[in-house]
């Protein structure tokens, strides 16, 4: 199973400066790619991507998607709305979300049943806070988070990439080492497979500060499959380099 990469560009971009990053990643691409790739781009972006990827080896995603099916939810986006734009995953439950916008697991887990329902993959984002780690609850957390996502969507668990992401490694420049993050994703595969005989199929990616210089030995423990890129994304040299530091045989 190929490695999936996956670029985060939170609330960053405009069309102009879209359109020079990802012309220079696919001009920048490399010619054996050992690597699925996705960006996540803001919700108005979607349609340019759609426009500008069509037919490219980059495929594209959001960043969030509404807990509801339509109606009266002002200033939300529904999944059906994000397949209209072929977007072919959507983050779900990023830390950021559930800090700044008080997301539950519960709300986590809908919004991955609706994305799921509407035939895009969920990034489901899992991770503790330094509190957490320092207080010995990091498995725990992570795995009260991921059991409410089994518990929602079933037999479609299968269906589903999940991305480790400690809260404390995020945009701060300090990353999990290899052992603390293969650790955690050991954990969150063994799950997996007391949840689903598929579970060999989903994807654990990591995030958190996640660079040139630390990719290469991240992506090559055993139980990581990808990561989650956010600052790193929005610089073409940076984010190609990470791709390239895939195993060929990851
Ligand atoms: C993220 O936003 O998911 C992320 C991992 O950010 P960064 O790579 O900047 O830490």
């Amino acid at each position: 199973m190929n490695k999936l990469i996956v670029g985060n560009w939170k609330m960053n971009g405009g069309l102009a400066d879209n359109a020079a990053l990802l012309g220079a990643l696919l001009r920048g691409w490399p010619d054996r790619a050992a690597a699925d790739v996705a960006v996540c781009a803001p919700m108005p972006y979607l349609a340019q991507l759609q426009q500008l990827l069509q037919g490219t080896p980059l495929a594209w995603g959001a960043q969030d998607a509404s807990a509801h099916p339509h109606g009266a939810y002002t200033g939300e986006t529904s999944a059906a709305m994000l397949r209209d734009f072929a977007c072919r995953y959507a983050l779900v439950g990023h830390s950021e979300r559930r800090r700044y916008h008080g997301e539950s697991d519960d709300t986590v887990a809908t919004k991955a049943q609706r994305v799921l329902a509407a035939g895009i993959t969920p990034i489901v984002c899992v991770g503790e806070t330094l509190a957490e780690r320092e207080a010995g609850r990091t498995e725990l957390v992570v795995k009260r988070q991921l059991a409410s996502v089994i518990h929602t969507v079933g037999h479609c668990t299968s269906e589903i990439v999940v991305a480790y992401e400690p809260v404390w490694a995020i945009g701060t420049g300090q990353t999990a080492t290899p052992a603390q993050a293969q650790a955690v994703h050991a954990v969150l595969r063994a799950q997996l497979q007391a949840a689903t005989a598929h579970a060999d199929r989903i994807r654990i990616l990591y995030g958190g500060s996640m660079n040139p210089a630390n990719a290469a030995e991240l992506l090559c423990q055993p139980d990581i499959d990808g990561g989650l890129i956010g600052g790193a994304s929005l610089k073409s040299d940076e984010f190609l380099s990470i791709i390239a530091s895939c195993p060929v045989h990851g």
